[in-house]
């Protein structure tokens, strides 16, 4: 096997074992621990790689400007916490969700758009954040 295909099998594994939705940065240093050779544009391309093979997701982070990566590519909801960025996966049953994309997709050819990707996003304040006494 390729030194570079090891690599990529190495961050794709890493990020479907982890669901805080790192971005690139936290991944590199948490991948430096295992394989101190690699390099952050080692890390980026692979992710680009990835994202392009479907195998998992890139996330635009409302709060924060640096992309972040999820490891499920199960359709589901993004709730990120205003306060301190966290994002955590929500679920709907799996009709639901599908139904949902179906009518958004529907909603978009009316308008005579092209649809390329649905995703929702919420925000909020999280437990952790909410909790907190100021
Ligand atoms: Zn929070
Ligand atoms: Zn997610």
């Amino acid at each position: 096997m390729k030194k570079y295909s090891k690599q990529r099998e190495l961050i794709l594994d890493s990020l479907k074992n982890r669901t805080d939705h790192p971005t690139a940065e936290t991944l590199y240093r948490d991948l430096k621990d295992k394989m101190p050779e690699i390099g952050i544009a080692t890390v980026y391309r692979n992710l680009s790689t990835l994202c392009e093979e479907g195998k998992i997701n890139k996330l635009k982070s409302k709060i924060y400007g640096a992309d972040r990566y999820d490891g499920n590519t199960m359709p589901h909801i993004h709730f990120e916490c205003e306060k301190c960025g966290e994002i955590e996966d929500l679920f709907l049953k799996k009709e639901r969700i599908n139904d949902i994309d179906n009518e958004i997709k529907e909603l978009v050819k009316k308008s005579d758009a092209k649809f390329l990707t649905s995703e929702i996003f919420v925000t909020g304040i999280c437990k952790n954040c909410s909790n907190k006494i100021i």
